[in-house]
C-alpha cells in the first residue's frame, strides 16, 4: 500500500522523535526510520542526560533554559499516557567550579544574569558543607596520569563555584525517547525499526524519498537527517556536504561509573557538577554510583571515528585517566580494578555547536552536530526544526533571511542563523562538550 508521508525522518533518537512529535502536531504525516530495534537505542541510550543551562554562548544558554522548562513539566509537554511510565527529571541543581580554564565563570555568569537565571556564589566552605567529599585543591591544567606533573597542586586552592537550582538529570533517557515516540504516535506519526537507509532519492535537484537496505523505497517530499553520529554518512548520501561550511564527525567518548566513596549516599545528595580544573563532569547514578565524563581537555587525545558502525566499545586507558582526574577532586573515590562504564559517539560539529538547518538540496533538512550536549535541548530542537521546515517548504529563503524563533517560556527570540550550516566557526564556543 502506498502511503503519503509529508516527511521521512532518518533516526529515532531523542532528536528524530522530537521532530516527529512537533511536525505531527502541526498536521504532517511523518515516518521515522531507524536501523535499530526500538527508539532511543543509538547514542541517546548512552547519554548522561544532564540538564544544565550554562553554555558558552547566549543562544546556547537561552535554548537550554527554555528546554529546562519542558523537562520540568514533562507530562504537560507530552500530554499523553505512556503505559511504560514517564521519565523522571531529578532536579538537584548544578554546581560549576570557577577555574582558570573558564575564566572564573565571568562569561557564564553574565549570560545567566542576562537571561534572569538564578544562581548562588558558593565559596569552598559552603561547598564542603553540602558535599564534604570534595577537595578544594587546584590542579589546572588537567593532565594525563603518566605526566610527571599529574596531581601536583597549584599554590592557590579553588576559589569556589556557582550553584543554580534549575538543573538536574533524567533518570532514564531511553524511556524519555519512548515517551516522545508515544506522544508523536498519538498525533499520527509512524515509526519503522530494523530498517537501514542506504540512499537518498533525488530527481531534478529535489529530494523525493529514501532507499532502504532491503531494496524498498519510500517516497516523501521532505527528508530530515536526525541520524546522530551517522549524520555525515547520511549527508554524504544526499550529496550536501560541499554546501556546508560547518561539517560533522563522530568522536568516541568514554563515560565511567564508579562507586561513591564509602559511607556517602551520593545518590541522595549529589548533583551534576562541572570542574574544568580537572577536566571532568559528573553526576549521581543509581546504585549510589558516580557517573563521570571528560570535558575534553587538551591533554586528552581525540579519537575521530571514520565508521560509526565499527568502533571499540570497551573502556580503555582513557577511563583510568578520567577516574584518576576525578579522584583529585574526590580523594576518597573508590576506583575498582575493572572500571565500569559506557563508550559511545558524539556527533561533533566543527565548532561544537549543532546544525539545525536546511541544505542546498531542496527538501533535505538536518538536525545534526549535537556535539555531546544536545539531549537536553531536544524539546526545543523539535519545535525549531518544525518551524524551519514549514517555513522553508512554503517558500521562505532561510539562508538569506534567517528565521527568528520564539522561546515561549523565557519570552525571547533567537535567530536560527546561529545554527546555520553556512556560518563561520563560532569562536565563542568552548570547542568542547560544554558547547
Ligand atoms: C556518552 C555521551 C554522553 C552524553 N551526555 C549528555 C548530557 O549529559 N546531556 C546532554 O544534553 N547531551 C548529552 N549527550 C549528547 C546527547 O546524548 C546527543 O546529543 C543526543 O542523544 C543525540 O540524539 P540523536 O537523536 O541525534 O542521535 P541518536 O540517539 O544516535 O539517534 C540517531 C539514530 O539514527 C539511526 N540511524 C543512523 N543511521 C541510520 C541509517 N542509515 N538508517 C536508519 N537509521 C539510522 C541510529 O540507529 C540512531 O538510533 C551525550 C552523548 C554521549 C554519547
Amino acid at each position: 500500500m502506498k502511503k503519503d508521508y509529508n516527511a521521512i525522518i532518518i533516526g529515532s533518537g531523542i532528536i528524530g522523535c522530537s521532530i516527529a512529535f512537533e511536525l505531527s502536531k502541526k498536521g504532517w504525516k511523518t515516518l521515522n526510520i531507524d536501523k535499530l530495534p526500538s527508539a532511543g537505542q543509538g547514542s541517546t541510550a548512552s547519554t548522561c542526560a544532564v540538564i544544565r543551562v550554562h553554555y558558552s554562548t547566549l543562544e546556547g544558554t537561552a535554548a537550554a533554559y527554555e528546554s529546562y522548562h519542558y523537562w520540568n513539566d514533562w507530562a504537560d509537554y507530552l500530554r499523553v499516557e505512556d503505559p511504560s511510565g514517564l521519565a523522571k527529571f531529578i532536579q538537584r541543581g548544578v554546581l560549576v567550579f570557577k577555574s582558570q580554564a573558564n575564566d572564573y565563570l565571568k562569561k557564564v555568569i553574565s549570560m545567566l544574569d542576562a537571561l534572569g537565571i538564578g544562581y548562588e556564589n558558593w565559596n569552598f566552605k559552603k561547598i564542603k558543607e553540602k558535599f564534604p567529599i570534595l577537595d578544594d585543591t587546584s590542579y589546572y591544567p588537567p593532565r594525563r596520569p603518566h605526566d610527571p606533573e599529574f596531581g601536583k597542586p597549584n599554590k592557590a586552592p579553588l576559589v569556589g563555584a556557582i550553584y543554580y537550582p534549575e538543573g538536574g538529570y533524567i533518570s532514564d533517557p531511553v524511556l524519555s525517547v519512548h515517551n516522545v515516540q508515544v506522544a508523536a504516535e498519538a498525533h499520527g506519526a509512524e515509526f519503522q525499526f530494523n530498517r537501514t537507509v542506504v540512499d537518498i532519492l533525488k530527481e531534478d535537484n529535489r529530494i523525493y524519498g529514501i532507499a532502504l537496505e532491503d531494496d524498498a523505497a519510500i517516497e516523501a517530499p521532505v527528508v530530515i537527517n536526525a541520524a546522530g553520529p551517522h549524520s555525515f554518512v547520511i549527508n554524504e548520501m544526499a550529496g550536501v556536504i560541499d554546501g556546508m561550511n560547518i561539517k560533522t564527525r563522530a568522536l568516541r567518548h568514554e563515560v565511567i561509573h564508579l562507586p561513591a566513596p564509602a559511607g556517602v549516599d551520593y545518590e541522595a545528595i549529589g548533583c551534576p557538577s562541572s570542574d574544568s580544573d580537572v577536566g571532568a563532569y559528573w553526576r549521581p547514578e543509581v546504585g549510589n554510583h558516580i557517573l563521570s565524563g571528560s570535558e575534553d581537555p587538551q591533554c586528552d587525545p581525540k579519537e575521530w571515528i571514520r565508521n560509526p558502525d565499527d568502533f571499540n566499545r570497551n573502556l580503555t586507558e582513557q577511563a583510568k585517566a578520567q577516574a584518576y582526574r576525578l579522584s583529585l577532586r574526590i580523594p576518597n573515590l573508590r576506583i575498582p580494578n575493572r572500571i565500569q562504564g559506557v563508550v559511545d559517539l558524539y556527533d561533533v560539529a566543527d565548532d561544537w555547536i549543532p546544525i539545525y538547518d536546511k541544505s542546498d538540496l531542496p527538501g533535505f533538512y538536518m538536525a545534526v552536530g549535537t556535539s555531546g550536549n544536545q539531549y537536553k535541548n531536544a524539546p526545543v530542537i523539535g519545535k525549531m526544526m518544525a518551524e524551519l521546515i514549514l517555513k522553508c517548504e512554503s517558500g521562505h529563503d532561510h539562508d538569506t533571511d534567517p528565521i527568528m524563533f520564539h522561546l515561549e517560556h523565557i519570552n525571547r527570540d533567537v535567530s536560527l542563523k546561529f545554527y546555520s550550516r553556512l556560518r563561520e566557526i563560532n569562536e565563542e564556543s568552548s570547542f568542547s562538550v560544554l558547547g
